[in-house]
């Protein structure tokens, strides 16, 4: 079923997640090897989100590069006596312009509830950030034919704190946790799905912001699987794990998200143009 009456307006967006791997000369090496490729890549936005503490580091590399510095995780507390957090203005004050929030490793190893998802959602938009709302159902949730239902229940957990306008500011991606890391992908036809089931729970809110959402996919998108992910009509770019630390790899998955752009004259407005 259709969902979307309008093309994408904009690139598609790759999001890579570092999560905890990098050093200080790796990271150099990575974005050494990583940038004559993307540098020449104009029609897609690529961000990489390294960990905390090599953003200082990530913000200098990339420079003006054109590529975005992003966060892992972020605060739901804007200051204050929270020992090792780290809130939204510290990370725009780094240079980041997206922060992912609710990735699902936080949500089961760190017992992140929807509803602190949902303030990290609120203070990473308070501090001008754009925020990368994960969701994303289990393997026995999805057995379960709890898809939806799981999806549906972490998006209002959001919707519910700060309102569709705000919540049409950031980018959802719906990463399904068994193929996150596991080498198992969702087949572009099970991604589609959801991200229709996303784009239709948004539309019932606002049709005109959810056509503009940026839907992204994530769980083990590889050089070979990225192409036909990217070509479904609701998946607006990846959010990038494994994949991302290898210079090859990840360049050859934001050349993919180019080549599934719709072709110029089908309604796009100029490359590059943000949303
Ligand atoms: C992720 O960490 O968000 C992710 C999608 O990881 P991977 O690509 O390794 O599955």
């Amino acid at each position: 079923m259709p969902t979307r009456n309008t093309p994408a307006p904009g690139p598609k967006l790759v999001i890579a997640n570092w999560k905890m791997h990098g050093t200080h000369a790796g990271n150099a090496r990575l974005i050494d090897a990583l940038l004559p490729g993307l540098s020449a890549m104009a029609g897609v936005q690529v961000a990489i989100c390294p960990p905390m503490p090599y953003l200082a580091q990530l913000a200098g590399l990339l420079g003006r590069t054109g590529i975005c510095l992003g966060a892992q995780n972020i605060s739901e507390r804007a200051e204050g006596a929270f020992t090792g957090e780290v809130s939204g203005q510290m990370l725009a004050d780094m240079g980041c312009g997206y922060a992912l929030v609710g990735h699902s490793e936080r949500r089961s190893l760190y017992g992140e509830t929807d509803a602190q998802v949902a303030m990290k959602f609120e203070a990473a938009l308070r501090a001008g950030l754009t925020p990368v709302l994960c969701l994303g159902e289990t393997i026995h949730q999805r057995r379960a034919g709890n898809t939806n239902a799981v999806i549906g229940s972490q998006l209002k957990a959001v919707l519910e704190q700060v309102g569709m306008a705000q919540l049409a500011k950031g980018v959802i991606a719906y990463e399904p946790v068994w193929a996150i890391g596991t080498g198992e992908t969702a087949s572009p036809t099970q991604a589609q799905a959801v991200h229709a089931h996303i784009r239709q729970l948004l539309a019932a809110q606002d049709p005109a912001a959810a056509a503009r959402m940026r839907l992204l996919y994530g769980g083990s998108v590889k050089a070979d699987n990225a192409a036909q992910l990217f070509a479904q009509q609701d998946i607006d770019g990846g959010l990038i794990g494994g994949a991302s630390l290898d210079a090859d790899a990840f360049a050859a998955i934001c050349r993919a998200a180019i080549s599934a752009e719709p072709p110029v004259g089908a309604g796009l407005p100029a490359k590059n143009s943000t949303r």
